[in-house]
């Protein structure tokens, strides 16, 4: 099965063709990045500090990259993904997604594409994530408005969007386990004179620093008593570990959209 990665020398496209390497049944099909990129035209194996070439060049042509490949996976920008969702629907290419930041705008037309292929988008792909999303609505429809949920999420300082596609995967759980829609209680942002905290909001806190890979804490705070649920990421890997195992998934489902739940059989 051969797997394109578009944005293939981003921090995530550098993880993910290590770990096609080291997957059994899978093959690189290629890479592709921005057309100013300064990779353009250099071998894959520059971007794996490999001896051996890889005999694939680094392309801008992400339509040949999507017409030579079974499964693409793209964790690039919203902009770039837009595009690489209407080029898996054009030549019917599955495409699994994990850039986040994506607008409402943005999401529909990647939604669209699923009518004619494999759209697979997960904010985090990794298992222990999607687990405590399932615990984060278990018991977020079990507590009511008394404990106020609040969550912080950290990442390294180059990341560009907050909070963190994550965080808000986790604020729609809670919303969700309370039966509430997360636009309605979404309290982002907060400085200067806010008020008090308004009952029934879902809070959200996003630090930056360093090079941490990505902390997510869900809090509910009630009177007298506090529980915090966390999750700590230690490396890249495990967020390409489930890429590559939803994109051998993929290649099996007949067009939709899918998210990681599907992929790990948690629905
Ligand atoms: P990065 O900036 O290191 O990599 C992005 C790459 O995309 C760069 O190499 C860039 O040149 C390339 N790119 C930009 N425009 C392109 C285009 N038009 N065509 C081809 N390539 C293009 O960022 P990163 O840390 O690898 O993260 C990428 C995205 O993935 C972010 O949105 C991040 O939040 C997300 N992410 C998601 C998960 C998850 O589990 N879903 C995990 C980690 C990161």
């Amino acid at each position: 099965m051969k797997i394109g990665i578009v944005g293939c020398a981003g921090r995530m496209g550098q993880m993910l063709l290590k770990t096609i390497l080291a997957t059994d049944g899978a093959e690189i099909g290629g890479g592709s990045e921005h057309g100013r990129s300064e990779y353009l035209d250099k071998d894959l194996s520059v971007l794996m500090g490999a001896s051996e070439p890889l005999g694939l060049k680094i392309t801008a042509d992400a339509r040949a990259l999507f017409e030579a490949c079974d499964v693409v996976i793209d964790f690039t920008v919203p902009m770039a993904t837009v595009n690489h969702a209407g080029l898996a629907a054009e030549t019917g290419t599955a495409l699994v997604i994990g850039t986040t930041g994506m607008d409402k705008e943005q999401i529909a037309v990647v939604d669209a594409a699923a009518q004619k292929t494999v759209i697979m988008r997960a904010g985090n792909m990794s298992v222990g994530i999607n687990l405590l999303m399932g615990l984060v609505e278990q018991i977020s429809g079990i507590l009511d408005n008394s404990f106020d949920i609040e969550i912080v999420e950290m990442h390294h300082h180059h990341k560009v969007d907050a909070p963190s596609g994550t965080a808000l995967m986790l604020g729609e759980a809670a919303a969700s386990g309370r039966g509430v829609d997360l636009d309605s209680v979404s309290d982002r942002g907060r400085d200067g004179i806010t008020g008090a905290r308004t009952a029934g909001d879902i809070g959200f806190a996003s630090l930056r620093g360093g090079d941490v890979v990505g902390e997510h804490t869900v809090i509910f705070a009630g009177e007298g008593e506090r529980i915090e649920i966390t999750h700590k990421a230690a490396s890249r890997a495990l967020f390409a570990n489930g890429a590559v195992r939803a994109a051998q998934w993929c290649v099996d489902q007949p067009p939709g959209h899918y998210d990681m739940k599907d992929v790990l059989g948690l629905k």
